[in-house]
């Protein structure tokens, strides 16, 4: 078997700022690139297009008859990427819509069980989608044709459809390229020499020259972002890494992520125990520079300034929370880590406040780095839920109580730093769940509530 590996996008700069007139030329490969985009949504984003988007050959050709790369005079090498780019854009668009539907339909209490089944078949195979949608005649190998029948026998088929017709008007937008920041490249279009990179640009045989701050050399696709006030250039290539296996990676680690230390373990190890610093000041800083906005609206407070310097602050902060983890997965040595489900976004009313600083806390970006880096070391993260984790006593399942930063359990007089019961606790559900797959579904002892 070969060695598993995973998708990383690595990043390369440019030396010195780029000539005014050579970023002018990456701007128009931009700017077309966008437009091409934008035509074949238009085009093909629709149900009557669908049928075209597997495997698109044929809106590969219908956009090299339609005339639209000579009248741009685009390199048909970029210009087949934004069509492919487009495309794949369309298609990702799609399975949101269908995900949306799927939720739709287990919210609608209306449909019967056999409704429900048969709208879930139709969403899954994508001849019997297209066909629902367009009134066509449905083309589907054998097997798949005689399970399609029996599940269409036992519903007004027609009714079904026209359902998922209103859904997919309601639900599905057609993308949007937005501002034109970038586009995809080929070897084809590219050659990296002289410790730097030449692009092909619109006119024939000439290419610009771009010195970069490594030497690296790479021959996949590449895609250029462009920062054209900066007069920069960003590659991203996305690289693929073997995934690294450590042999003494073998426990079982419970943990508790939060806002002032960024993880505690089961055992009560800490790692990030600055992150709140960081944190706080990112957002203070944020809350001054917002009043500093709302007093001189008139004067124009530069923007640039004010997001250069909030990336910088937000860089430090990402740094460090990278740093943190790769010493949490060093010194603790997992084989599996067991974490919380994250709660449901809080409803509104809650206050704005709360709101904006939960928001601000930088848990989704955690949870993004931790899993990847957890993948890129096969290290096994299992989610547990997280339903009172923080109040249930890990020593004998009672609700016990929060007092500061020291959970109390008055059950069995069991003590202890709240974010560690909670690891705890995450370390026990994650085990038990292992042994006893229906854990999850066992009601929490409810005790009297003497914890208010
Ligand atoms: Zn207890």
């Amino acid at each position: 078997m070969p060695p598993e590996t995973i998708c990383k996008i690595v990043r390369q700069y440019n030396k010195f700022p780029i000539s005014k007139e050579d970023m002018e030329k990456l701007k128009e490969i931009a700017e077309d690139y966008g437009k091409v985009k934008n035509y074949v949504y238009q085009r093909y984003s629709g149900m009557k297009s669908l049928p075209k988007l597997y495997p698109g050959y044929t809106i590969q050709n219908e956009m090299t008859r339609c005339g639209m790369r000579e009248g741009l005079q685009m390199p048909s090498v970029y210009f087949y990427l934004a069509v492919f780019d487009a495309i794949g854009a369309i298609k990702s668009r799609w399975t949101k819509t269908k995900g949306e539907i799927l939720k739709a339909i287990r919210q609608n209490e209306g449909f019967t069980e056999e409704e429900q089944h048969f709208l879930r078949y139709v969403l899954k195979v994508n001849n019997a989608f297209e066909a629902a949608l367009n009134g066509s005649l449905l083309k589907l190998p054998k097997e798949v044709q005689r399970q399609y029948d029996f599940l269409a026998g036992k519903v007004d088929v027609h009714k079904m459809e026209n359902y998922l017709r209103r859904q997919v008007r309601r639900y599905h937008h057609p993308p949007h390229a937005g501002k034109p920041d970038g586009f995809s490249i080929t070897a084809k279009a590219y050659r990296y020499g002289d410790e730097g990179i030449y692009i092909s640009v619109k006119e024939k045989r000439k290419r610009i020259f771009i010195p970069l701050t490594d030497h690296n050399t790479y021959t996949r696709q590449l895609f250029v972002r462009l920062y054209p006030e900066e007069r920069n250039v960003e590659l991203q290539i996305p690289v693929d890494r073997t995934v690294k296996k450590h042999e003494d990676y073998n426990r079982h680690v419970g943990i508790s992520i939060g806002m002032l230390t960024m993880v505690v373990t089961d055992e009560g190890h800490c790692y990030g125990e600055e992150f709140g610093e960081y944190q706080t000041r990112l957002s203070d800083w944020i809350r001054k520079q917002s009043v500093i906005y709302s007093q001189n609206r008139e004067a124009n407070p530069g923007r640039k300034k004010y997001d250069a310097a909030k990336k910088r602050l937000e860089e430090q902060l990402h740094s460090y929370i990278n740093q943190e983890l790769n010493r949490f997965l060093r010194e603790e040595k997992p084989g599996k880590v067991f974490i919380p489900k994250l709660p449901k976004p809080m409803g509104a009313g809650k206050g704005k406040k709360i709101n904006h600083y939960a928001a601000m806390w930088q848990r989704g970006y955690i949870r993004e780095r931790l899993m990847i880096k957890c993948r890129e070391q096969s290290v096994e993260v299992r989610e547990v839920f997280g339903k009172d984790i923080s109040n249930q006593c890990s020593s004998c399942g009672s609700l016990g109580r929060k007092k500061d930063s020291r959970f109390v359990c008055s059950k069995c007089g069991y003590e202890a730093d709240v974010k560690q019961n909670a690891a705890q606790n995450a370390k026990n559900r994650g085990e038990n769940i292992e042994t006893f797959p229906d854990y999850k579904n066992l009601r929490l002892r409810k005790f009297p509530d003497d914890g208010k």
